[in-house]
């Protein structure tokens, strides 16, 4: 077996094309990332006006929250439209 066989990694210059591409793809996932977490603000917003809506439409079924027996705060939720009151 001659040295070269031994050694697992190719000589570096060969790696360049290999670092390039890496990067490029790694550019592309990030400003993907980059947009879709803008996407998920504006979503996110979306939610926030339609539950604003919701609380002056639906014509609430208040119900206590037993999920929050750890926490000051009594919570309350619409059971028909699923919105939460927090009386701090
Ligand atoms: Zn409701």
């Amino acid at each position: 077996m001659s040295q070269i066989d031994k050694n697992p990694h190719p000589p570096i210059s060969n790696n360049v094309q290999e670092v390039s591409d890496l990067l490029q793809e790694k550019n592309t996932i990030e400003t993907n990332i980059f947009k879709s977490e803008a996407k998920i603000q504006v979503l996110k917003e979306q939610i926030k006006k339609i539950n604003k809506k919701l609380f002056h439409k639906c014509n609430h079924k208040w119900k206590y929250d037993n999920g929050c027996a750890f926490d000051d705060h009594t919570k309350y939720f619409c059971e028909i439209c699923e919105i939460c009151l927090i009386f701090l």
